[in-house]
């Protein structure tokens, strides 16, 4: 899928969720969702709001927020939190692949990884337990190589 299906296909997802939810699309909103759809990697409401700023928009940092929690409820964007305090949103685009992170608790570099192995153990612990996966976390945390090699 060309980044510009992926696009408008995010939007209508998201134009669905707001109908169906009764909410107006905003020009604010638009702003924000289409910087967030932009963004590569792991976002902060933080650094998105900067972002917009240097576009001399005047969204304040709440409505950033909101609509980032509303993109997460419309199943566009998956929050994560690395230890550092700060929640992030990963942009879930249509055909998303499901993967985990290794964090560098040192310099905060986060770096993703798919493996099957641990995908169906955790399945197998789930089944032994009688339970049903709809979703989980899975963040491994250490010293990447880089600061391994400045401290040594
Ligand atoms: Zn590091
Ligand atoms: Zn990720």
């Amino acid at each position: 899928m060309s980044r510009s299906d992926t696009f408008a296909e995010s939007k209508n997802k998201y134009a669905r969720y707001l109908a169906k939810n009764g909410l107006r699309s905003t020009a604010q909103r638009d702003l924000i969702i289409n910087e967030f759809f932009k963004s590569e990697g792991h976002v902060t409401a933080e650094e998105l709001h900067l972002k917009l700023r240097g576009k001399n928009s005047s969204i304040g940092l709440a409505t950033v927020y909101r609509t980032l929690k509303t993109l997460e409820s419309a199943g566009l964007a998956h929050e994560r939190q690395f230890n550092d305090g700060f929640m992030r949103y990963e942009f879930c685009a249509p055909g998303y692949r499901h993967h985990d992170h290794i964090v560098c608790l040192e310099c905060g570099l986060v770096e993703e990884f798919e493996n099957n192995e641990i995908e169906n153990l955790q399945i197998k612990v789930a089944n032994k337990h009688n339970f049903t996966i709809t979703d989980h976390r899975l963040e491994l945390y250490g010293v990447c190589e880089r600061c391994k090699s400045k401290t040594a």
